[in-house]
């Protein structure tokens, strides 16, 4: 049997902005929450989603928050490298590791005339077994047209226009689940257990203070996957582009990774 390395946080489900929405999930909305202003714009950071953790399908009982936030900055030099944060509490959050440099806003400012993107209500939808199977084989290059067709049908986009193209599907905003990504890393480290990290030539900035867990390394698995193709409110600045949402089910650690083709 193939081993999986990959850790799932919960089940897959598609971002859907149709039918009802018994839950808070929304995608975009204003940033008011403390300590989470960007360092290098001196702005609050963008808020991409908040994740209702009353949603017992996502077995999220255990938040620290009521809401879980996704946050990032595409308006500076933290989008260049990973970027790590803590959910503390209900409209708290603790910066944890972040990439200091300069601000270059003039293109994100050219697509989105604002710091904000505007909020709409979502729902999840499950995503079935078939759906799941399609994903895990584009992640393993194996997906045939007929498939990414079908794909396509699912997140009612249009087909794929060329066999073998890149990204050889229609990128997908998801929570959970074992979604396609682009640059194919399906899981990340929590950087807050990690402690200090090899910065290099990097003016990376890691708080570390005392680590919560005991484990050496503690996997991360993707809590959600956006792109802006499926989300028109949500901008990411390239027509093929995701930014994904890591989650360390232990302490709450997100880290925020923006892939690009
Ligand atoms: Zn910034
Ligand atoms: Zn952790």
């Amino acid at each position: 049997m193939r081993s999986d390395p990959f850790r799932q946080i919960c089940p897959g489900h598609l971002v859907r902005y149709d039918g009802d929405m018994p839950f808070r999930h929304a995608v975009g909305g204003t940033n008011d929450l403390l300590g989470a202003e960007c360092e290098n714009c001196r702005k609050p950071l963008l808020l991409y989603m908040m994740i209702d953790a009353s949603d017992s399908r996502l077995g999220l009982h255990d938040s620290p928050a009521e809401l879980i936030p996704l946050l990032y900055c595409p308006r500076c030099a933290l989008q260049w490298h990973e970027f790590s944060y803590r959910v503390i509490s209900n409209g708290t959050i603790e910066q944890l590791e972040f990439l200091v440099g300069h601000t270059d806003a003039a293109s994100f400012y050219k697509e989105v005339n604002s710091d904000v993107f505007i909020r709409r209500s979502v729902r999840l939808e499950p995503t079935t077994p078939r759906f799941d199977a399609i994903q895990l084989r584009a992640m393993e290059g194996e997906i045939t047209l007929a498939e990414a067709t079908e794909y396509a049908a699912v997140l009612r986009q249009p087909p794929p226009d060329l066999p073998g193209g890149y990204p050889p599907m229609q990128l997908a905003s998801q929570v959970g689940g074992r979604p396609y990504l682009m640059q194919g890393s399906a899981q990340s480290w929590c950087s807050w257990h990690q402690g200090t990290r090899e910065a290099g030539a990097l003016d990376l900035i890691h708080r570390g203070g005392a680590r919560p867990h005991a484990s050496k390394h503690t996997k991360m698995g993707v809590l959600a996957v956006l792109t802006d193709n499926d989300h028109p409110e949500v901008r990411l600045g390239a027509s093929s582009a995701q930014v994904v949402f890591y989650l360390c089910r232990q302490c709450y650690c997100i880290s925020a990774r923006y892939m690009v083709d």
